[in-house]
């Protein structure tokens, strides 16, 4: 297949694993943003490629994650109501909550939908003119920009029954949380492809500048994610600290303008506060002043609920990259896919899952 074989090629990957280990001299960590090079890495085995002296730890990009417990139970909350059809994409329906989940509250009479488009929200919006249409508005950089045009397009239609319930989050400051953390390990990043290809690269030059850390825009299968490897470790054996892109498919310095202009009309700059980590200043989006009519959390007044994250659950450690899953103690016992306590369980792009699903059998920290 076109774009997908070409980058699952075992002897080149072989090759490139080898460049690798010719070029690292020296121990190393570096840190994956994304949840989806998360999977890739421990399904394909790439960390077992690699020199020993090469650690690689797992970042905070899968939105299921970082999204907070207490949005949960605010979704769960609008949900149960009567009158409300609240849509979500599939990922979020079986996180728990502090009591229960999305699909026991459909199961429990709820009208709860999953979507593949929030234009699918606005529709049912549309056709249901005597409820409210809530859509689940998560996700990274990547996610916003169709969120945005769905609340664009309401307004424009004048729906008044349609709004977002809404927890994006922004890479830039996560990573710089992470860098000015006194336990921080991390000297390289692989930045999330995806990301950039919305919003560009241009933003992590000041980081790397500022934190002297070389950062690889990196795309998602086995060869993308070894050339960027590659390319970090070859920035840091010299002493280099730029801005690469192995992406070069996708990626451009300036990213997609008419992506960003929707962002900027329709969101603006919020603090966030990160499942496991806590707030971080400037890290996310929340409805702009002109778009506030729109915001479920105002419609249903639940702005103010709040919920603590369980304690036993190290998920806040694994997302910076300071806690491999397997050197948590409820990893695969307390904790399976089938009993999450944490959300890296939860989704199939946390790191927990990925390493129960394929590293199940090793209960020992992973050395690479
Ligand atoms: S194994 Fe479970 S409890 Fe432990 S960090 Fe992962 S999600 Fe949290």
């Amino acid at each position: 297949m076109k774009f997908i074989d070409e980058y699952r090629d075992a002897a080149r990957a072989q090759e490139c694993a080898r460049a690798i280990a010719r070029v690292a001299t020296r121990p190393w960590t570096i840190m994956e943003i994304c949840g989806g090079q998360t999977h890739a890495i421990i399904k394909f085995g790439i960390d077992e490629l690699l020199p020993r002296t090469l650690t690689l730890v797992h970042g905070p990009g899968c939105p299921v994650c970082v999204t907070p417990l207490e949005l949960i139970d605010k979704a769960i909350d609008i949900a149960a109501r009567p009158g409300v059809i609240f849509c979500s994409f599939g990922d979020m329906l079986r996180v728990p909550g502090s009591q229960t989940d999305l699909l026991a509250v459909k199961a429990g009479g709820g009208d709860v939908r999953m979507v593949y488009s929030p234009l699918e929200a606005v529709r049912l919006a549309r056709e249901n003119a005597a409820r409210e249409v809530v859509f689940f508005a998560v996700g990274f950089e990547t996610t916003a920009p169709p969120n945005a045009m769905a609340v664009h397009q309401a307004k424009r239609e004048g729906l008044r029954n349609f709004s977002l319930l809404v927890s994006h989050v922004l890479v830039p400051p996560a990573m710089e949380a992470i860098l000015s953390s006194p336990q921080n390990q991390v000297q390289g990043f692989l930045a999330a492809g995806h990301v950039c290809t919305v919003m560009g690269y241009h933003e992590y030059e000041p980081l790397a500048a500022r934190y002297h850390v070389p950062i690889v825009v990196t795309g998602f299968e086995p060869l993308d994610i070894l050339q960027g490897i590659l390319m970090c470790v070859g920035q840091l054996e010299a002493g280099r600290a730029e801005v690469e892109n192995q992406y070069t498919r996708s990626v451009r310095r300036e990213g997609n303008q008419p992506a960003q202009q929707i962002l900027r009309e329709v969101f603006r700059v919020v603090d966030r506060s990160w499942r496991g980590i806590g707030v971080i200043a400037r890290s996310g989006f929340g409805l702009a002043e002109a778009y506030a009519d729109f915001d479920a959390e105002r419609r249903f007044g639940v702005a103010d609920r709040r919920t603590a994250e369980p304690g036993e659950c190290l998920s806040g450690l694994v997302l910076q990259g300071v806690r491999k899953p397997v050197e948590c103690p409820a990893f695969g016992t307390r904790c399976t896919p089938e009993h999450p306590l944490g959300a890296t369980m939860v989704s199939s792009e946390g790191a927990c899952a990925a390493y129960h699903r394929y590293r199940a059998w090793n209960r020992n920290p992973i050395s690479v």
